[in-house]
């Protein structure tokens, strides 16, 4: 049991019966040396497992030459992750900033600045962060209403329904702006068609279509970026969570037959881009080979064929190593129980239990997370 002292910590989140004080791979282990099997990754963040020695030893070796000197001196690092990320995208520029939510509000200001437009179509259930912008842009009443009035302009759209879609259009619209799999509602995969009309929409109006891969993004779906499987090229991807393994990273990507917006002056961030940080995360793009993408569509497929026909599991969805289990009773409960068996899992709305594992687990590991599951849904 935890006897950590957190009465100092705003209640922003409730309280974990258990501290974790050291990662190995795709293990934890809490203040009593017990192991646990990690199926959160901090929140699908530490994807090449915990303590990684790739951007372990770049982040340490950056230690050593250069902490910080800010942006108005551009550093190695970050033009060097810059260029990997614009190669993987195939010709983009890139904002480095330090969150999802400060990725999206780069997003919206981008938008709003090269179309003129504050309109944005966002989705039901939709999740882009805490901040005004991005939480105007979030489709869950329950985040938003204590907050009102949030930064106008914002409507939604029902995803995969492209009469919902239609209906949110107007001439106010700069920005659409989507999660390939939601994430934070439910695990919802947008399929190609609702994507293709999101595409023709924004073309029709002269918006802007953006992509928040902050969690789908750094191959969690099984591919580097989760459009690559999708059949639509967005002209904005945001992205955070994995990128750094762990230390605090987001970034804005821009594609060239968009780029030319911000100028000198329109935005910036005094820690994003750390040289520390983007040395750590070239080392995280870098492991994302072709051979950690078959493994990560395998061990995905095998896991949700593993949910599928457990007890009380209603529906399998998701992409590569994101994967929900719609059940018929809260997924609370479940967490909790998994918990208290080793094995750490997510939830994604009331009744969704969420696993999005580091993308370095094995077959092994997806098989023993599925028997504490099983055990734990009895
Ligand atoms: C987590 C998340 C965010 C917010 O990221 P923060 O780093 O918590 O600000 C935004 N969008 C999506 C899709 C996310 O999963």
């Amino acid at each position: 049991m935890s006897t950590l002292t957190t009465s100092a910590l705003l209640p922003t989140y409730p309280p974990a019966p258990v501290t974790f004080v050291e990662g190995d791979g795709v293990w934890l282990t809490d203040t009593d040396g017990r192991r646990y099997l990690d199926f959160a990754a901090g929140i699908a963040v530490v994807s090449v497992g915990h303590r990684h020695p790739a951007p372990l030893t770049a982040a340490h070796a950056q230690l050593d030459r250069l902490w910080h000197a800010s942006n108005l001196f551009a550093t190695e690092p970050a033009a060097a992750l810059a260029v990997k990320l614009s190669d993987r995208f195939g010709g983009a520029q890139v904002f480095f900033c330090n969150s999802g939510a400060e990725a999206n509000e780069a997003a919206l200001k981008y938008a709003r600045k090269a179309t003129g437009k504050p309109g944005v179509i966002a989705l039901e259930q939709g999740f882009h962060g805490r901040t005004m912008g991005a939480l105007a842009a979030t489709g869950q009443p329950a985040k938003r209403q204590a907050f009102e009035p949030l930064v106008p302009g914002a409507r939604f759209a029902t995803p995969n329904d492209v009469d919902s879609l239609h209906a949110a259009a107007g001439d106010d619209v700069g920005l659409i702006l989507l999660e390939p799999v939601l994430g934070e509602g439910g695990v919802i995969p947008l399929n190609p068609e609702f994507l293709a009309a999101a595409a023709e929409l924004a073309a029709s109006l002269g918006a802007l279509l953006a992509f928040d891969e902050v969690q789908t993004g750094v191959g969690r779906t099984g591919s580097f970026f989760a459009f690559e499987q999708l059949g639509v090229k967005p002209q904005l991807v945001t992205m955070a969570k994995a990128l750094a393994n762990g230390l605090p990273l987001g970034a804005l990507v821009v594609a060239d037959e968009v780029a030319g917006a911000f100028q000198p002056g329109d935005h910036g961030s005094t820690f994003g881009g750390n040289p520390v940080i983007c040395a750590a995360a070239g080392a995280v793009v870098d492991a994302i080979d072709d051979d950690l993408l078959a493994s990560v569509r395998e061990n995905g497929a095998r896991l949700a064929a593993g949910l599928e026909g457990l007890p009380h599991v209603v529906e399998v969805r998701g992409a590569g190593l994101l994967v929900g289990a719609e059940l018929d009773v809260p997924a609370g409960p479940l967490v909790d129980a998994a918990l208290a068996a080793g094995l750490v899992t997510l939830t994604s709305g009331p009744n969704v239990l969420r696993l999005a594992p580091p993308l370095v687990v094995g077959p092994e590991h997806v098989d023993q997370a599925l028997g504490i599951i099983r055990e734990v849904l009895q």
